[in-house]
Order: structure tokens, then sequence, then C-alpha cells
């Protein structure tokens, strides 16, 4: 329980990679906040049983991560609760799939607000605290799209990159603070949000799902295999780690060799 009086925030955990990364760090003993969207019964039962698995209270904040006040008040209110916020977990995600063309505007700005501008704004606030602690770690879900690029997906790329630039300006700036700033991209990793983009790439592209599933989603994947949110979660967990306190402004590739090729 190498975690245990941490304190964590994970945005955009209520299901996912998130989800697997809150239960990973209270496996350890933090205690952590879980935030995003879903059905409140089901959410309460992510929490009790993080609560259950770290010993310490776990706490649910609804914070929309595409409003930058909002982001800033859970990032105080956890840190009133927990005794500040040590890790901070920068996943919430969003896609959309379409042509630069047809792009629909409101879904291009919501995917750079969630996707990019929240962890700007996660960091804005929590960084005071980790400062006067001397030890922070800062992780944030980027994607092979953080090296890459696939058609259709314009807002998505721009974000992931944006992403692994945050990363590396917020690694220098707290370079001698005790504190570690970390990208993981992982490829293709089996959650809701890759089974919902398959009907739009049917859509997009003309395909049946199963050429979708392996001719768009695990074409690019040497491996053939999807990444799993628990890998992931081991990564983000390691990240956290004395061990690891020489990582900082890293991109972490966990694909399956997608972006070796
Ligand atoms: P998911 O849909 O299972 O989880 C997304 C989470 O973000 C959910 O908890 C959702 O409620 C939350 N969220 C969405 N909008 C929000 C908002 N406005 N405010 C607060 N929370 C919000 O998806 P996932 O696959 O677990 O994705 C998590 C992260 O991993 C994302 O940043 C995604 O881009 C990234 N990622 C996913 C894959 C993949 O293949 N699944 C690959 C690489 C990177």
């Amino acid at each position: 329980m190498f975690l245990r009086g941490r304190s964590a925030i994970v945005t955009g955990s209520t299901s996912g990679i998130g989800l697997a990364i809150a239960t990973a760090l209270a496996g350890e003993g933090a205690a952590v906040t879980i935030n995003g969207f879903g059905d409140p019964q089901a959410v309460e039962a992510s929490r009790a049983s993080l609560t259950e698995a770290s010993g310490a209270q776990a706490r649910y904040d609804p914070a929309d991560m595409s409003q930058p006040d909002e982001i800033a008040a859970m990032v105080q209110r956890t840190a009133a609760a927990q005794g500040g916020v040590d890790i901070l977990v920068n996943n919430a995600g969003i896609q959309h799939v379409s042509p630069i063309e047809s792009f629909p505007p409101e879904k291009y700005e919501a995917i750079i607000a969630i996707n990019m501008s929240s962890a700007f704004y996660a960091i804005q606030a929590a960084l005071a605290g980790m400062k006067a602690k001397g030890w922070g770690r800062i992780i944030s879900t980027a994607s092979a799209h953080s090296l890459v690029a696939s058609p259709n997906k314009a807002a998505y790329v721009m974000a992931k990159h944006g992403i692994i630039g945050l990363t590396k300006t917020a690694a220098l700036e707290t370079a001698r603070d005790g504190i570690t700033v970390n990208a993981i991209s992982p490829g293709y990793v089996w959650t809701p949000l890759v089974e919902a983009q398959i009907p739009d790439t049917m859509r997009a592209r003309n395909m049946t799902r199963e050429q979708v599933m392996n001719d768009v989603l695990l074409a690019a994947q040497p491996t053939k295999a999807f990444v799993t949110p628990e890998q992931v979660a081991a990564l983000a967990l390691f990240l956290c780690r004395d061990e690891a306190s020489a990582i900082t402004g890293a991109n972490l590739s966990m694909d399956g060799g997608w972006t070796a090729a």
C-alpha cells in the first residue's frame, strides 16, 4: 500500500480506463476522487468499492470537464476533503468521427475542451498544493493519436497532440519541485469509448462492424489485440512510485507496436 496517505483525482473515471486507474490507486491505499457522468447508482457502487479497497474515503465529484470554473472548484473541494491533491490523472475524453468538412463545430469545441483544455485547468489548480508538499504526480491519458493521425478524427488528434505539449511544458516548469508530469499513450483499448465509435465509423467508411474491428481499429495495432484498461492502470501506478521520479515530460506508448510502424 505505497500510496497510503496520498490523495488522487482521476477525471473521467466513471468507466473505462479512468475507473481502472482509480481502482489501481485505491488498491495501493490512496484516497481517490472519481469524476465523470453515469448512472448515479453505478457511480455510487464504484465509489463504495474504491473506499473498501483503499481503506480511505473515496469521493465522487460531478464537475463537467468542459467548464474551467467547475474544474478549479473540483480541485479545491478535493484538496479540502482529502488533504491536498498529490496525484492528478487527466483522463476524461470523448470522441467524434467525421471528415473535417462536415465536422460539427460544437463537437470540435467539446473535444478540445474536454480532451485537452481540461488538463490545463486541472494542472493550473493543482500545482500550488503539490509544490507546497514538494511531491506530485500528474499523468494524462493521451493516445497513439498524440503521435500519429487517422482520417476523420481531426479534433481528437489535435487535442491529443496538444496534451503532449502541455505535459512537456508542465514537466519543465516543475522539474525541481518533486513533481513529475507524464502522458500515457495507449493504442486501442476495449472500453465504451471505442465501442461507441463503431457505428460512426461504419457510416463514415461504409463498412460492416467486423470490417471496422479488423480493418480499422486493430489494423494499426501489430499485436492484433486490444490494450486492456488494467494494463494502462498498471503503468499509471508505476509512475506514482519513487522509482519513477526520473521519468518526467515523457509520452509513454502502450499501443501493441502501432507507432513503431
Ligand atoms: P470512456 O468513455 O469509458 O470514459 C470516458 C470518461 O470520461 C467517462 O467517465 C465519462 O463520463 C467521462 N467524461 C466524458 N465527458 C466528460 C465531461 N465533460 N466531464 C467529466 N467527465 C467526462 O472512455 P475511455 O476509453 O476509458 O477513455 C478514457 C481516456 O482514454 C480518454 O481521454 C481517451 O481519449 C483515452 N484513450 C482511449 C483509448 C481507447 O482505445 N479506449 C485509446 C487511447 C486513449
